[in-house]
């Protein structure tokens, strides 16, 4: 891994970074010239290749270990990111998980997990990174939702709960943030090429491709550019929204 730490390139701290559309968007911020932390929760391997492919197109990677959805975790994330690096830039709050399942069939913890992931994990997260980009007065915060936030499919009670609740939560902090120079997104994906999606589209794969106008997945790196637009000053005057990157889904 680089260690060397560059005092004047912009930051960027990618959750959920080590795979999928969290591994893309590390790609695109180190490309536009970021030095990306990318944490994760528990695949060190695929993280680390994430860093290597960053590192061996000249860029700046740093890998940190966290839970998202522990607070003591995050706590010590940015601690070790204000030792480490000494400034945050952009945060992007990819982490995120499902546990699909008709609410009668479900169990407690089915919502519990989801939830602590997705929604305590972009709080505990944009917690810290609020405090340090408040002192500063500048930085962006991208946080990734889900089609399943405006037109969910059967068995998504938990993850729709999870994903409208972050839409809210985003709206709510670009107001909180916007008179310290804080701008607070969201992008929300349709059906990307990941493992996440992998179960749907084997089950479903003609029945959910009718649903998208484009008649395809997406595929993770077309979201990434899409974040990569609004963590850059060509979005300079865009806040407070929800960008859909969904190929037209469920339109028609
Ligand atoms: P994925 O391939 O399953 O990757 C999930 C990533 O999140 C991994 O890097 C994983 O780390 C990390 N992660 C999970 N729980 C974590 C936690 N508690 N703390 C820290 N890291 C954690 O998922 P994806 O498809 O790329 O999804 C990324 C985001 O896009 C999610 O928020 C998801 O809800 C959203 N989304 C995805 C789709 C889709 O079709 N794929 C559609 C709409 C929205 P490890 O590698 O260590 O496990």
């Amino acid at each position: 891994m680089n260690t060397e730490v560059s005092s004047t390139m912009q930051t960027a701290l990618v959750t959920g970074g080590s795979r999928g559309i969290g591994a893309a968007i590390a790609v695109e911020l180190a490309a536009r010239g970021f030095r990306v932390v990318i944490n994760y929760r528990n695949n060190t391997e695929a993280a680390q290749t994430v860093a290597n492919t960053i590192e061996q197109a000249g860029g700046q990677a740093l890998l940190i270990k966290a839970d998202v959805s522990k607070p003591d975790d995050v706590n010590t994330m940015f601690a070790q990111l204000d030792r480490d690096v000494g400034h945050l830039d952009v945060l992007v709050c990819n982490a995120g998980v499902t546990r699909d399942t008709l609410l009668g069939a479900s169990e407690p913890d089915d919502f519990d997990t989801v939830f602590a992931t997705n929604i305590h994990g972009v709080v505990n997260c944009c917690r810290q990174a609020a405090k340090r980009m408040a002192s500063a007065r500048c930085g962006v915060i991208i946080t990734i939702s889900s089609v399943a936030a405006q037109r969910p499919g059967r068995g998504q009670s938990n993850y729709a709960a999870s994903k409208g609740a972050i839409e809210a939560f985003t709206k709510a902090l670009a107001v909180e943030l916007a008179p310290r120079g804080i701008r607070v997104n969201a992008v929300a994906p349709g059906v990307i090429l990941t493992e996440m999606s992998a179960d749907v589209r084997a089950m479903a794969a003609e029945e959910v491709t009718k649903k998208i106008l484009l008649k395809r997945p997406g595929n993770a790196q077309e979201v990434a550019k899409v974040v990569g637009f609004l963590c850059s000053d060509e979005a300079s005057y865009v806040t407070a929204q929800v960008w859909n990157v969904d190929g037209g889904f469920k339109v028609e």
